[in-house]
């Protein structure tokens, strides 16, 4: 009864009412056999549900410390994970203590669960020190980048429950991605374009395609006269089911997105996500109930539905490796005839930071000028954001080796990292001679991970900034 109680409050209202499919090409519009299954969903903001969250957990006694970010992993001498550790706070550019300076703080625990979402910097680096997907044979992971705003729209367009998917235009056959269109509550309507990041041509930039996208006949006549009220952008898991790590390490386990468990047609992620959080917590509590190990979590997550459904899904998205209409055909047939019962796995290509092509095998793209109606430049979009940060603190973008952009990105890939972030992080500007250096602003960041995944030579390491910086999202 109490569980009902809270579940009727929570912000999810809008029950989805229509669901279409449709493939784009510059001027038209063509129906598709909707595989989606949207009915029974609901319309939401994410940011809004786990805000509402967050104050019953507390509620029921769970402390939650939103202005720390976990920036390291703590160790025993088994090497054991026993916590982690929230970084310094109060250091200035220059690495130098200001009188804000104060120790960051260890967090220790019996049990670790680490749920940082797609790409987590520590999740990363666990998986990678417990060689985590060598342990299960898993491929490596991929990935996309969605870039979505919110905006008001016009009463007499507004259809609360609408969902509409596209694939095609802007993007060519050869780059996976497509567009949502979200009818929410309120006139709002959250509209993105999802780019995988294997694409080839380092000329793409996946910012402009969006903003090219909503000029689409059939999406401008649904913006037109319309306001944007919020922008974002954030990658998220494409490996599905061949991906997946063994999840567990010694003093802890991953869930949700860190692990990868998005399922690629369907475009979700929070139903895995909230589903192995749950199936963490029993493990972790027969850990420290019966003393039984964590291993459980991932015996629990085989015979769970979130396997079966990932598994069945598992050669979608490689499918489209051949090009978008042999995905269509194969993913077709997998969804409508074999129901996931191939008798075979497809393998992903190559990992997203080595599909990308030297820019002399392409030629640049120009994109049209935004009209500052219905598509928008950078800081604009920024703006809309609401991305703050400490201004006096070090790059959280930290270089492994600082001569690689003016070394190789720029001459080789004609400076990749410029088009692909989201937020204009990384700019190349003359210095006094007159020579591009890459200058990197690293207080426009949406936190997106995009540079962590597609820097051609994985150069970029994205780590936590100081405290709670970072979007500020209330309607996405
Ligand atoms: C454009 C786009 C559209 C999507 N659409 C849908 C959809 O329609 N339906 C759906 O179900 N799913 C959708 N998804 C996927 C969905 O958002 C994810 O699957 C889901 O949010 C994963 O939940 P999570 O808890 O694992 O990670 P997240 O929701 O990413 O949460 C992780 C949290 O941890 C915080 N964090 C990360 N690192 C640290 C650290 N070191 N210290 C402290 N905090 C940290 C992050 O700031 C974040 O708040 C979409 C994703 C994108 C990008
Ligand atoms: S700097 Fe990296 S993480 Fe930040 S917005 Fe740009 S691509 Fe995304």
């Amino acid at each position: 009864m109490y569980l009902l109680k809270i579940y009727l409050q929570a912000p999810v209202d809008v029950p989805v009412l229509s669901d279409k499919f449709w493939y784009l090409t510059k001027d038209r519009t063509f129906a598709l056999p909707c595989p989606f299954n949207n009915r029974g969903n609901y319309v939401i903001s994410l940011s809004q549900l786990t805000r509402w969250m967050g104050v019953k957990a507390e509620e029921l006694g769970v402390e939650i410390y939103p202005g720390f970010a976990a920036g390291e992993v703590l160790y025993d001498s088994n090497d054991n994970v026993v916590g982690v550790g929230t970084n310094d706070m109060g250091i200035s550019k220059d690495g130098s203590k200001k009188e804000t300076f104060q120790h960051g703080v260890e967090l220790k625990g019996k049990l670790t669960l680490l749920a940082e979402g797609c790409r987590g910097s520590l999740s990363e680096k666990i998986i990678s020190k417990y060689n985590l997907r060598g342990k299960v044979q898993a491929q490596h992971q991929t990935y996309a980048l969605g870039i979505k705003e919110v905006w008001e729209i016009d009463e007499s367009k507004h259809e609360p429950g609408a969902v509409l998917h596209t694939l095609g235009w802007p993007l060519d056959h050869k780059t996976y991605g497509g567009s949502f269109v979200y009818h929410m509550k309120d006139r709002q309507v959250s509209i993105g374009l999802v780019i995988a990041l294997n694409y080839q041509n380092p000329y793409l930039n996946p910012y402009e395609e969006f903003q090219k996208f909503k000029h689409h006949p059939a999406i401008k006549s649904l913006l037109e006269g319309g306001t944007v009220i919020q922008y974002g952008a954030r990658t998220l898991n494409e490996g599905g089911f061949q991906s997946i790590p063994y999840p567990v390490f010694p003093g802890g386990a991953i869930v949700g997105c860190s692990a990868g468990f998005l399922n690629v047609p369907k475009i979700k992620g929070t139903h895995t996500a909230m589903k192995s959080g749950m199936l963490a917590a029993e493990a972790a509590f027969s850990v420290l109930s019966e003393g039984s190990s964590m291993v459980v979590y991932y015996d629990f997550l085989r015979k769970s539905w979130i396997w079966e459904e990932l598994k069945k899904a598992r050669n979608y998205r490689p499918a489209f490796e051949f090009g978008l209409l042999p995905g269509l055909a194969i993913s077709g047939l997998e969804h409508y005839i074999f129901k996931g019962r191939l008798p075979f796995t497809l393998k992903h290509g190559k990992p997203d930071h080595k599909a990308t092509n030297v820019a002399k095998l392409h030629t640049p793209i120009e994109y049209p000028r935004a009209d500052g109606i219905l598509s928008f430049d950078v800081p604009t979009s920024l703006h809309r954001s609401n991305t703050n940060h400490e201004h006096d603190q070090p790059a959280h973008l930290q270089l492994r080796d600082p001569t690689i952009p003016e070394l190789v990105n720029l001459p080789e890939y004609a400076g990749p990292e410029s088009r692909y972030c989201p937020a204009r992080v990384y700019e190349y500007v003359p210095d006094e001679n007159g020579v591009l250096k890459l200058q990197i602003n690293a207080q426009n960041c949406l936190h997106c991970k995009a540079c962590d995944i597609k820097d051609p030579q994985q150069n970029i390491e994205w780590t936590v900034p100081e405290g709670g910086g970072g979007p500020g999202y209330s309607v996405m």
